[in-house]
């Protein structure tokens, strides 16, 4: 009747009502504040490569330098960070047609040991250019993974290319096993590691731990985040563990589908 349909809330109805609109206001700050955050780092990014092409410009264009010498090397500083531009930029547009849900994922069963094992083929040579030794232990007899093998070709080339860069001696180890329900890749390296209160920041855009030397290797500090991105929505999970001076590993897992652990099961 009406007099309970018009009954007031309780205390404790007024108290959650009030905690979730609190929560709500929360929410939307962080998010103005996280959007106006990002594009300040954007601004940060873009200009830095500009300021630098701006000003080596206009010392060739005016002739202010000493040599035949000093003329190619700012020519070569011109070149470099135009690349450098290119490569953000088309990370960011990449990462923002990823998280609005604009790239068409293909999924179909994949045998991503071969994924993984062509990512690491076409690494190899960077590893041992650098004196590293690259490994890979892949076990027998995997279950397949419903997701898009180009995007996982990108993550594992995304991994292996950070753990190369970022390692200066030692060996790269790439591991594909099964645990239960789970497929475990894991990507581990013996570099330099990241402090522990920072590694849940590293898929962040932007985020480095050491801004001049991921500049000086060419990251656009973008990597993980594409990768963390696409890894989700393939339905799959990655976390990162390290150990400073010691190196780092990344570790993705999938849930293998009831189907298929059924059939294994009747096997
Ligand atoms: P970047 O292009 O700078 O490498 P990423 O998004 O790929 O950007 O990585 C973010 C940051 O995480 C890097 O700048 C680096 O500080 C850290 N990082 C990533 N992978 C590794 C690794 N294998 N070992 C040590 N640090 C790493």
């Amino acid at each position: 009747d009406l007099k309970t349909r018009v009954t007031p809330p309780s205390k404790d109805e007024m108290g959650s009502l009030a905690q979730a609109i609190n929560d709500l206001a929360l929410d939307l700050q962080k998010y103005r504040e996280s959007r106006s955050e990002f594009f300040s780092n954007i601004s940060h990014e873009l200009r830095t490569p500009m300021t630098s092409i701006e000003g080596y410009a206009k010392v060739l264009k005016e002739k202010l330098y000493d040599s035949e010498e000093e003329k190619e090397q700012y020519l070569d500083i011109i070149h470099q960070e135009s690349i450098r531009l290119t490569r953000i930029i088309g990370d960011l547009f990449e990462l923002s047609k990823i998280e609005e849900g604009k790239i068409g994922f293909h999924f179909e069963w994949i045998d991503l040991s071969e994924v993984l094992n062509s990512a690491i083929q076409k690494t190899k040579w960077r590893a041992q250019e650098k004196g590293l030794d690259m490994r890979a232990y892949i076990q027998p007899d995997l279950p397949f993974v419903y997701c898009d093998g180009h995007r996982m070709a990108q993550v594992f080339m995304n991994l292996l290319d950070n753990a190369i860069r970022y390692t200066e001696q030692g060996t790269i180890s790439a591991k594909m096993t099964k645990e239960n329900d789970v497929v475990k890749i894991s990507v581990e390296d013996t570099g330099i590691g990241i402090p522990e209160d920072e590694l849940t920041y590293i898929f962040e855009r932007f985020y480095r731990v050491e801004k001049s030397r991921s500049r000086e290797f060419g990251g656009t500090g973008l990597g993980l985040a594409i990768v963390k991105n696409l890894v989700e929505q393939q339905g799959g999970s990655i976390r990162a563990f390290s150990e400073v001076g010691k190196g780092t590993r990344f570790e993705i897992k999938f849930l293998i589908s009831p189907d298929i652990k059924k059939e294994e099961e009747e096997e």
